[in-house]
């Protein structure tokens, strides 16, 4: 669903990506590994087409990057779930109406039956009149995967969905995303925490990626 071939990536003339592959398969769950500043959030950004890669092809879905329209690409990005890293809520609205602005953006009705229910998966549905500065970390980032997930996108990118939370909140969110997995979405999951993919291990089989030296690798053992 999301193929890189050969892709490199710099900022500015700095080399942070370089000759990457990678292909997230319907259904597959990946980790996205790697220290502090190796690359990670740069390449979930590839991923959904937020950031042009300075060499090689990225395929969206079986589309080319390259060249997608404006429209075309609005279109697949739909299809592909985004929990970022700092949740952006727009604080003015309550959890409820920023869970529902994928839908909002589309132009049709949001239904509130769905809504209602998706609230309750990630047991928020008591908080859903609550306005974001008021919630938890982890009320936060729950929040965020159900915005993530509104539009049933056939794929979830997580950019450390547990940087803000205990580890009894990291391991909840963790079964939320198997849960979401093995109902047939491919989850690809950036993070630091490697209890929690210790963890994943006896519950889905993962793939551990790790960006070291600008290219990605498979992990192993050693974790
Ligand atoms: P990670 O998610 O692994 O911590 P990032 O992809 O966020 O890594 O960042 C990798 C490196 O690229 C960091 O050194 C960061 O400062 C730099 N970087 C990220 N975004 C930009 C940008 N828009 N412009 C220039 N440098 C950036
Ligand atoms: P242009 O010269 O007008 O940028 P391109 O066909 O090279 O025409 O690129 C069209 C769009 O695709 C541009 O927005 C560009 O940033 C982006 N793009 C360029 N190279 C790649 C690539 N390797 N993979 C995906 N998108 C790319």
């Amino acid at each position: 669903m999301i193929r890189l071939a050969n892709v490199s990536h710099d900022y500015g003339g700095r080399a942070l990506l370089n000759g990457i592959d990678l292909h997230i398969a319907p259904g597959a769950f990946h980790f996205l590994t790697g220290p502090s500043g190796a690359g990670k959030s740069t390449l979930l950004k590839l991923c959904y087409g937020e950031l042009r890669p300075s060499a090689g092809e990225i395929e969206l879905f079986g589309q080319p990057l390259r060249g997608l329209s404006r429209d075309a690409l609005a279109d697949m990005r739909r299809r592909v779930g985004v929990i970022h890293q700092d949740c952006q809520f727009l604080d003015h609205l309550t959890l409820a109406e920023n869970v529902a602005l994928p839908f909002v953006a589309t132009g049709r009705p949001v239904p509130e039956a769905d809504l209602r229910e998706l609230l309750s998966w990630v047991g928020l549905a008591g908080q859903a009149e609550s306005l974001p500065p008021t919630l938890s970390g982890g009320e936060r980032q729950r929040a965020a995967l159900a915005r993530a997930v509104i539009l049933s996108p056939e794929v979830v990118l997580a950019d450390e969905p547990t940087g803000n939370v205990d580890p009894e909140m990291s391991q909840r969110l963790l079964s939320l995303l198997v849960e979401l997995n093995r109902m047939g979405t491919a989850v690809m999951i950036a993070t630091h925490d490697l209890p929690m993919i210790r963890s994943a291990k006896s519950m889905v089989s993962a793939r551990v990626l790790r960006i070291a030296d600008r290219t990605l690798q498979t992990a192993g053992a050693e974790l």
